[in-house]
């Protein structure tokens, strides 16, 4: 995560943040208590891999309901989505990425 000064909120809602750094060149996602750090293609990556869950993929069961639980590669820890979670990224995601190229129109 970066936290620094050049870091800028592209979007954000009661539980979600996108932000953009511009020193790092990477995207922050903070979806309640989860973050992470992602390069435009590891998130690119993302969209695809929420993308791709069909609903046989929610096989945890997490206070009664069903989840999808996602991990990075390089740590065990990562996210434990809801299908109405997954619903929520993708079109978050989505958003975020509009109001970076908007942005970048604008800034150029
Ligand atoms: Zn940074």
């Amino acid at each position: 995560m970066c936290t620094t000064q050049s870091s800028l909120t592209l979007n954000e809602t009661n539980e979600a943040q996108m932000s953009w750094c511009s020193s790092c060149q990477c995207y922050s996602l903070v979806y309640r208590s989860c973050c992470a750090s992602f390069s435009r293609a590891e998130l690119r990556q993302f969209q695809a891999v929420l993308d791709s869950l069909t609903a046989d993929k929610y096989c945890y069961d997490f206070l009664g309901r069903p989840h999808v639980t996602l991990h990075s590669s390089q740590a065990k820890v990562g996210f434990c989505l809801s299908q109405a979670d997954v619903s929520v990224l993708k079109k978050f995601i989505c958003e975020a990425l509009t109001i970076h190229e908007a942005y970048k129109i604008i800034q150029s």
